[in-house]
C-alpha cells in the first residue's frame, strides 16, 4: 500500500494557529500610508491555516520518506556519498564560525583566515602542488576556474589561441561542459580496451592548438590510468597543461599524488571526499589547487601570513584571474574538510582510501559472476557493471535500480559512464559496515536471480515505495515549483 501525505496547502481549517503574538503596543502605521496602494494585496493570500502539531507531522513524515546515508548505503558512484562524521557539524557550528559576517575587519577573523591558510597547505599536500584557492563553490565551479588558469598561462606566453581541450570518453559530463563554458573546442580522447586512455589517440591529437587535458584518474570506470606517465609527458611535450578532475579523490589520499603524476591544476570536492554532507544541491566547496608556475594567476582574494604571524587576505595580485566568487567561498565547508583532515591524520586519510578501495573490491568480487564487468581489472574506489546479460531478459539497467529501492536501499548510479551499455556504477565507499556491504550485494544478486525467473517483478518496480515510477522525462522537462490554490491556473496538486 502507498501512503500518501496530503499537502501541506490542502490541509488545516480556518482558524487554526500554531502560536499567537501578544497585541503589539507599538503605534502601528496604517498599511496604506506605509506601501502605495497599488503594491496592497486586494484580497488576503489563500494561505493554509493549520497549528503547529500539523506542520511538524506534514514534514517530519516528508523527511521519513526520504533516505539518505544516515539511512542505508548509498553506493552513488562518482558521488562519494560517506558517512559524514557529526563532529565536523559540530565544528561548522561553532558561534565563533557560524557567526562570522564577511564584512568583518581582518583582525577579528584571524581565526578563520588561520583555518583556510592551514587548510590550503593540507590540500597542496594531497595534490602534490604549491599553492591552492579555496574560493570555488562546486567542483564544476573549480572547473572553470582552472580552464581560465590554463587560459591565463597560454595568453601569458604569447600563446593564447591555443582552443582545444582533450578529454577521454569516460569523463564526467561537467568536463566538457566547464571546456565549452570557458570557450574552448572539446577534443575527445577514446578509451583503450583496459578502460585507460588511448595513448595512441594522445598522441595523435596533442598539438599546437593543445591548450590542456582533463582527466580523473582513476577515472570514472574506477580504473587507474596507467600510462599517466607518458600521457603527461605527450601533452607537455606540445605545450598543453594538465588537469586533474579530483572530484572524488577517495582513492588516492596519502598514496598517490596528482602532481606527482604530472598534473598542473587540481580540483577537490570538498563535499565529496573531505566530508560535507551533499546531494541536496549544495552548499559545497570545489578548491584548486596548481603548480608553483601557476600560483600568480589564482583568484583573489588569497590567504597570506605576516612575518608576526598575523594573517591577512591579498587582494592585489595583477596577474590574477579576478575574483570568481563573492567573500571567501563556503566557509562552512572549509570548516568541516579541516576538522576531517586534522582528525584523520596523514595515516588516516591513507586508510580511508584503503578502506574505500577494499570495499569496492569485495563488492566486486561478490557481484561479477552474476553481472558483466566490461574491464575485468581490479578496480579502485568505485567500479562498473554492465547490466547487458539482465538486458537480453528484457530487464533494463533501470529496472534493477528501482527494484534496488524494494529491497531499501538506494540505487547506485546508471547509464554513466556512457562508454558502457547499461552501466551500473558502485561505489560503497569507506565508511560502510560489512554488513551493509552485503546486505546491497545480496540484493543485487536476488535481483540478478529475478531478472532470470520473474523478470516481470524486476519491470514494473519500485512497489514498496510511496511513489512508484514518474515520467521523468516530464519532470525535467516541465517542473512544477510552485503550489497554486485551486483555480488560479494551475493544477492544484502534482
Ligand atoms: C561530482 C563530480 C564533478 C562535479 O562536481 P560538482 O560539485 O557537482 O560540480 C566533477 N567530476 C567528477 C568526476 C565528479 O564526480
Amino acid at each position: 500500500m502507498r501512503e500518501t501525505v496530503p499537502l501541506l496547502f490542502e490541509s488545516g481549517a480556518p482558524g487554526r494557529r500554531g502560536f499567537r503574538f501578544a497585541p503589539c503596543d507599538v503605534p502601528e502605521i496604517p498599511l496604506e500610508e506605509a506601501l502605495p496602494p497599488e503594491s496592497l494585496r486586494r484580497e488576503p493570500a489563500p494561505l493554509p491555516e493549520l497549528s503547529e502539531v500539523e506542520v511538524i507531522r506534514h514534514y517530519v513524515r516528508l523527511s521519513r520518506r526520504n533516505y539518505a546515508v544516515d539511512v542505508g548505503i548509498y553506493p552513488l558512484g562518482s558521488c562519494t556519498m560517506k558517512y559524514n562524521p557529526k563532529a565536523g557539524e559540530e565544528a561548522a557550528s561553532l558561534p565563533g564560525f557560524r557567526r562570522l559576517h564577511p564584512y568583518q575587519p581582518e583582525e577579528s577573523v584571524q581565526g578563520a583566515l588561520e583555518l583556510m591558510y592551514h587548510l590550503e597547505r593540507f590540500l597542496c599536500e594531497i595534490a602534490g602542488l604549491h599553492r591552492a584557492t579555496l574560493t570555488p563553490a562546486a567542483g564544476a565551479h573549480g572547473e572553470l576556474l582552472g580552464l581560465m588558469l590554463i587560459r591565463a598561462y597560454h595568453e601569458s606566453r604569447g600563446e593564447g589561441h591555443r582552443s582545444e581541450i582533450l578529454i577521454p570518453d569516460s569523463a564526467h559530463g561537467t568536463n566538457p561542459a566547464s571546456a565549452a563554458m570557458c570557450g574552448y573546442r572539446v577534443v575527445e580522447i577514446p578509451s583503450d580496451a583496459r578502460g585507460g586512455m588511448d595513448l595512441e589517440e594522445v598522441k595523435r591529437k596533442a598539438g599546437p592548438n593543445t591548450a590542456g587535458l582533463m582527466l580523473t584518474n582513476p577515472n570514472t570506470l574506477g580504473l587507474f590510468d596507467e600510462n599517466i606517465a607518458a600521457i603527461a609527458q605527450v601533452v607537455h611535450d606540445a605545450g598543453g597543461l594538465l588537469y586533474y578532475d579530483g572530484a572524488n579523490a577517495n582513492a588516492i589520499l596519502g598514496i598517490s599524488r596528482p602532481g606527482d603524476m604530472g598534473f598542473d591544476i587540481v580540483h577537490f570536492n570538498l563535499h565529496k571526499t573531505f566530508s560535507t554532507p551533499h546531494g541536496g544541491g549544495g552548499p559545497g566547496a570545489g578548491p584548486v589547487a596548481v603548480t608553483q608556475e601557476l600560483a600568480r594567476f589564482l583568484p583573489v582574494p588569497t590567504v597570506e601570513r605576516r612575518p608576526d604571524g598575523t594573517f591577512y587576505l591579498e587582494r592585489h595580485r595583477p596577474e590574477a584571474v579576478g575574483r570568481i566568487r563573492s567573500f571567501y567561498g563556503n566557509f562552512g565547508v572549509l570548516v568541516r574538510a579541516y576538522a576531517y583532515i586534522r582528525a584523520l591524520g596523514p595515516d588516516g586519510l591513507r586508510r580511508v582510501s584503503e578502506h574505500a578501495v577494499l570495499h569496492a573490491n569485495y563488492l566486486l568480487a561478490r557481484l561479477s559472476p552474476y553481472f558483466d564487468l566490461p574491464y575485468p581489472r581490479r578496480c579502485m574506489h568505485e567500479f562498473v557493471l554492465s547490466g547487458r546479460r539482465q538486458k537480453e531478459r528484457g530487464v533494463r539497467t533501470v529496472d534493477v535500480a528501482k527494484r534496488l529501492l524494494d529491497y531499501g536501499i538506494h540505487a547506485p548510479t546508471i547509464y554513466f559512464p556512457l562508454i558502457v551499455d547499461e552501466a551500473i556504477m558502485i561505489e560503497p565507499t569507506e565508511t560502510e559496515p560489512l554488513e551493509a556491504l552485503d546486505a546491497l550485494a545480496d540484493a543485487l544478486i536476488a535481483i540478478a536471480k529475478e531478472a532470470e525467473e520473474d523478470p516481470e517483478t524486476v519491470r514494473t518496480a519500485p512497489h514498496t515505495t510511496p511513489v512508484g515510477r514518474l515520467d521523468e522525462t516530464r519532470a525535467a522537462r516541465h517542473p512544477v515549483l510552485r503550489w497554486r490554490p485551486p483555480g488560479d491556473g494551475g493544477p492544484a496538486s502534482v
